[in-house]
Formats: C-alpha cells, structure tokens, sequence
C-alpha cells in the first residue's frame, strides 16, 4: 500500500463491538478477568492498551518497520533505547541532537557509568576515530536543530555494522513521509511524536520503531517496567493526527521551500540554511536519502539588532519553542533552545546570536511570505 494509505488504515479495523470506524480510546487501567488465568491477553493498562497498540502498529508500518514502542515524551523514548547499554560502555553521539538528548545522557545518565563521545558525524571518519573497545551504539540526528547538517543514514549503518553497534536515527524532523532510515540499515528509529507525527502542538509523546526481535523484547519490557507510558487519549490523538500526515508534510515541505527562497533573496538576510537550497553544502546528500526537505528553516540576519524587531514584528508566525506543528513558529536558538549550550561551543557549529529558526507551518504561503516581509522591513 502507499503511505497514505497505510497512514489511514495500519493498525486499524472497525470497532468489533459497534462498528466504530475510529480506534476507540480505551481509558481504563484494568481489564475483566474471566477465571484465574483466563482474560483476553490484557491485564493492567500500563502494559496493554488497545489504542496505544493500534497506534504503535501503524507507526511502524509507517517507518518499515516490524515493531513500535510508545512512550510518554521523545525524551522517554531516548531514555529507553539507553536501557540498552549498561555501566562501563561507550556511545557515540552527534554533537548537536536534540538539547534535551544531550542534557539526559551527559548529565543525567553519565552518573550511571556511561561513557559519551560528542562528535560530528556529519563526517563519517569522525565516527571511526571515535570508536572505542567498549563502543556500543551510535545515535545519530539528521537533519540536526537548528542547523540543519545531514549525517549519511547508510555510512552510519554500515559504520554501526562492521563494529557490531546498535544504531539509532532521530527521525524526527523529517518524520516517517520523508525519510525512513530502517530501510538504509538502521537499527532504530526515535521519533519526539510532539512534532510532526501528531503535529497539532496538543500533545507530548515519543515512539520507537525497530524491525529487530531482540530489541523490540527489550524496549517493551523496559516500556512496561519503567512506566513511561502515553495515556490512551494522546495514543489516540497521534493515531488521528497520522491520518494526514502525507498531506500535512507535503504543505510544511511545499512553504518551507517558498519561504526558504524568499529568504534567499532578501538584503538584510545573510544566509539560509534550508536542504531543499542548491546552495546547502549537503544538498546532494539529502535528495538521496529524504523525498522531501521537510518544515525548518534557519536563516541569519545581518545585525543582532535585526534579530529583536523581527522576532517583535512577526504576527502569523508565534515565537515559541518547538516546531512540526500546523501553525508557523519562530525561534531564537540563542537564547531559548540551546541556552544552555555554552557560547563558545554553539558558535564552533554556527549557532550564532543572529540566526533565526523558522518551523514553517501549513497556512497560506501568500500570508508567510508577507508576514517574514513586513517583519524584515
Ligand atoms: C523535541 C525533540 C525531542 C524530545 O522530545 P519530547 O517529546 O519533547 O520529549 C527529541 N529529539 C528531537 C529532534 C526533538 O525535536
């Protein structure tokens, strides 16, 4: 079946009780038991729930893969896969994923004796160099926040490969339309369901997807005995929201690349970082491993001073951290994402006070574009 048809149908039959055509959302924490012993395969609503299966089912379909896990936040989901490594082992992560990731695994999991390597894994030979006797998984994002750099998916997998490493792709900019790294090798895939998978700003939720047997047994025993369960109404709310996910990305896709453009052209703007632009130096890259450039769109003004009226004047978009939803958002990465990276350290990758990240919704074009004119002017 195509995507869009999976995204509308996997993992979902009418209602055998009443017909219901939508995925009911079963809210209860326990489950009848007919006899000792004898119940209908559930038990306790932390280790099974209807709609939370039916939506896993249809990510997984969705991303090529055999399995989904769901979890309560990206950030659980992250705190899972590292359930699969133990004290006195070595990952190699890139140096700039998600801010969140990092503050999680070098200052909250490092405590538990693991050891991180930050690197740049935009460059493959990075990876190699450094490789440890006791490496054990490499986590990867592609494209990063906010500068939106591409690591080759099949290099890393291949990488992750020949060196018996567990490998973890953060899909979540690109989301299962766009970029499925299952299919290039990758071991797992980590999606922050926050963003473009329910893609409404109304919930917070994680999801992982594995074609592996072994791995898939772990993170759902680790699902159910950590707890960090999404509630049945988000399942649900995910599993509406995946219905229009094709439609949804190809309108993100469609105005990113327009403002992307517009941008491009503008004098106070000194550049544009957008994979969809001839001029990103990975451009060739990312039409070989996405079908589309997805939503974000940085850009750097000329001044500092620039920078504050802009973000004063702009009306349709809404300054607010975040991104992947319908409605357009602005943001200062400076000063509110990557606050808490060091100055030193954000600027070594071009995260400088001037630049401005745009997570460019699905309303008219015509009202962006003026919006980002008007708030240029
Ligand atoms: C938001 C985000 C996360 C964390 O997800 P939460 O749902 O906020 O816990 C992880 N990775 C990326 C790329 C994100 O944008």
């Amino acid at each position: 079946m195509g995507f869009s048809t999976d995204a509308i149908h996997a993992g979902q039959k009418p209602d055998l009780e009443t017909g219901a055509v939508i995925t009911p959302v079963y809210m209860t924490s326990t489950y009848a038991q007919e006899e000792l012993g004898v119940h209908k395969g559930y038990e306790y609503g932390r280790t099974h729930n209807f709609t939370r299966a039916a939506y896993e089912k249809n990510v997984a379909v969705l991303e090529k893969g055999k399995y989904g896990i769901a979890f309560s936040s990206g950030l659980s989901a992250v705190n899972a896969i590292m359930s699969l490594v133990k004290a006195g082992d070595h990952v190699i992560v890139g140096d700039n994923v998600y801010g969140g990731t990092y503050r999680l695994l070098e200052l909250v999991l490092k405590n538990y004796g693991l050891d991180f390597s930050w690197i740049d894994t935009s460059e493959i030979d990075n990876l190699k160099k450094a490789l440890k006797p006791n490496t054990k998984m490499v986590i990867i994002e592609t494209p990063t926040n906010p500068m939106l750099t591409l690591t080759d998916i099949s290099a890393t997998a291949e990488f992750a490969k020949a060196n018996n490493l567990i490998s973890v792709v953060d899909n979540t900019f690109m989301s299962p339309y766009f970029q499925n790294p299952l299919t290039m090798g990758i071991d797992i895939v980590l999606h922050s369901a926050t963003k473009y998978i329910n893609g409404h700003s109304d919930v917070i939720s994680g999801i992982l997807i594995t074609s592996d047997d072994k791995i898939y047994e772990r993170l759902k025993y680790i699902q159910n005995a950590v707890g960090a369960v999404p509630s049945p109404f988000d399942c649900w709310l995910c599993l509406r929201s995946t219905k229009t996910l094709a439609v949804r990305m190809d309108r993100h896709n469609f105005n990113a690349q327009k403002v992307a453009e517009f941008l491009e052209k503008h004098p106070q703007v000194e550049k544009v970082i957008y994979p969809g632009l001839k001029s990103h130096p990975q451009y060739e890259l990312a039409k070989k491993q996405m079908r589309g450039f997805g939503g974000m769109v940085s850009f750097l003004v000329r001044e500092l001073e620039m920078t504050k009226s802009f973000l004063k004047k702009v009306s349709v978009f809404t300054l607010a951290e975040s991104l992947g939803g319908v409605e357009s958002l602005v943001c200062h990465p400076a000063t509110m994402t990557h606050a808490s990276v060091p100055k030193e350290k954000r600027e070594s990758f071009g995260l400088t006070d001037t630049l401005i990240r745009l997570s460019v919704g699905i309303e008219d074009i015509e009202d962006l574009i003026a919006d980002l004119e008007q708030a240029l002017a």
